[in-house]
């Protein structure tokens, strides 16, 4: 910041005071210059109105003379005279105008000279120690002659002359204004790096640190932050996605803990019954068999769950969708369950109306279904009973699942459906789990733009459910 307000000093100064006086010089000669050329390429019969109109546009006096060589000798007409009160060209000598000519002419023919009050006394015949002749302005002159041939051929001999205004009082009068603009643009960027360093950077640096500390695995470092609202706020999303990170970190943590656990139970018991069934006579009875074999489902639904949890973490899944009669498949799931779980006692039931029908991926709602049954096995009564429930409101399909077991407190209802979480966090052994199984069904929900939910009651039981629009199969 203060480089910047230096710099801009800087260029003010050196434009405004040191080249003032260079600049303001080059420019004037630059006009005067091409006045003559443009004067050169008239007409000699043009010439009279073109001078006029670019000795009052200009504010140059002009004199143009036609040359003559007759028997070795120059002689000069006038052809025509536009020339300010103050100008030198009013009151030049013969002997002053023939200097210049042929000064003019020794120069290639175009001469640029600065006059200063000597030398303008000079071509003014007027001695050192003498006045100005009265009306001569006193600052520096600038005069450009030329003795070129224009466009008819003739010889001209053209003078103009321009005051060159003094700068310096200019100069002084910008230069107490710079010091003015200098001291004050100096406070000025002092105060905005002040209060830039104190709002954006101080902060930013500090949640830099702190986005470090994160990086490194310290969860809890302190974004905390004041200044602009942008500031503040990026202060707050840091602290949000430390808090995020952090909870996912312990979650899974905990999940590689259990499914550790959960993997080598089932696979202790499968090993273990195997070998009692090999080597002791009279052992591989049904009920052993069975064992082994919910041991093994146990396992297959764990690895079905982290299978599904990664497709979809890795953002590569679609639906696809189809009419889908949502009453024939809960049936066929009660139907399903109650074989596979008989002889656990369990009672499965569809209770709602048939022919109700949703536009879903089949497969995809299946598994939502299947997830909830199995929760409600996992989590269910002592009636093991879980019911499947579908009805209409002539708009809405609603699904639901409902068991009679535990419930879930109040203060859980909301997290249940997040990625590894577990109400209870203790290893009660027949309650296997990943804490996927509600995070896909969210997932899976959420796709198909379905509304889900949860009512559940503490000692009294859960009702999972779900509502997608109704759909009629001949619609299409
Ligand atoms: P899990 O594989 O542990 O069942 P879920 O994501 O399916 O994981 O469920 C998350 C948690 O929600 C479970 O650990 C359990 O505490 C609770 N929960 C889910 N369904 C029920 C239910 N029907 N009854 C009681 N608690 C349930």
């Amino acid at each position: 910041m203060m480089g910047f307000s230096v710099a801009v000093i800087v260029v003010l100064w050196v434009l405004q005071i040191l080249f003032l006086d260079e600049f303001y010089y080059y420019t004037t000669k630059g006009r005067m210059q091409a006045s003559i050329s443009q004067l050169t390429k008239a007409e000699t019969a043009e010439l009279p109105k073109l001078a006029g109109k670019i000795a009052v546009n200009r504010q140059l006096s002009i004199r143009i003379f036609r040359i003559e060589n007759i028997d070795g000798e120059n002689s000069a007409y006038s052809i025509c005279q536009f020339t300010s009160s103050g100008s030198i060209l009013n009151d030049i000598t013969q002997t002053g105008m023939n200097a210049l000519y042929d000064e003019t002419v020794s120069k290639k023919s175009t001469l640029t000279t600065r006059l200063d009050r000597h030398e303008i006394k000079h071509l003014l015949g007027v001695p050192d120690d003498m006045p100005m002749p009265s009306g001569v302005e006193i600052p520096d002159r600038l005069i450009v002659s030329a003795v070129q041939t224009n466009a008819d051929g003739e010889l001209l001999y053209i003078l103009l002359d321009t005051p060159l205004t003094p700068v310096d009082s200019t100069v002084s009068t910008l230069k107490n204004q710079l010091i003015f603009v200098t001291v004050a643009l100096l406070l000025l960027s002092i105060a905005i790096a002040f209060l830039l360093s104190t709002l954006i950077a101080r902060p930013i640096k500090k949640l830099s640190k702190a986005a470090k500390e994160l990086a490194n695995g310290n969860y809890a470092a302190d974004f905390s932050a004041d200044g602009y609202r942008e500031v503040v706020e990026l202060s707050d999303t840091l602290t949000y996605a430390a808090d995020e990170i952090a909870k996912v970190d312990r979650l899974q943590k905990e999940l590689l803990a259990n499914i550790s656990h959960d993997l080598r139970t089932p696979l202790t018991m499968i090993i273990g019954y195997g070998e009692v069934m090999r080597d002791i006579d009279g052992e591989n009875t049904p009920e052993n068999v069975q064992v082994i074999i919910d041991e093994a489902e146990r396992l297959n639904s764990l690895v079905n769950d982290l299978l599904e949890i990664s497709s979809y973490q890795a953002n590569n899944e679609s639906i696809a969708r189809d009419a889908l009669n949502i009453s024939e498949t809960l049936t066929e799931v009660a139907v399903r369950y109650q074989h596979l779980k008989d002889q656990g006692g369990y009672t499965f039931r569809f209770e709602g109306d048939d022919g109700l029908w949703i536009y879903a991926d089949k497969k995809r709602i299946l598994q939502v279904i299947c997830n909830l049954v199995n929760n409600a096995v996992n989590y269910a009564g002592e009636d093991k009973t879980v019911i499947l429930r579908a009805s209409s409101d002539g708009e809405a399909v609603r699904v639901s699942v409902t068991d009679h077991g535990r419930g879930i407190p109040e203060n859980e209802l909301a997290n249940i459906w997040e990625r590894y979480y577990k109400v209870d966090k203790t290893h009660t052994r027949g309650v296997t789990g990943s804490g996927l199984g509600l995070s896909i069904v969210r997932r899976i929900l959420e796709l198909h733009g379905a509304r889900y939910g949860v009512e559940s009651q503490l000692g009294v039981g859960s009702t999972f459910w779900f509502e997608l629009p109704c759909y009629k199969p001949n619609e299409e």
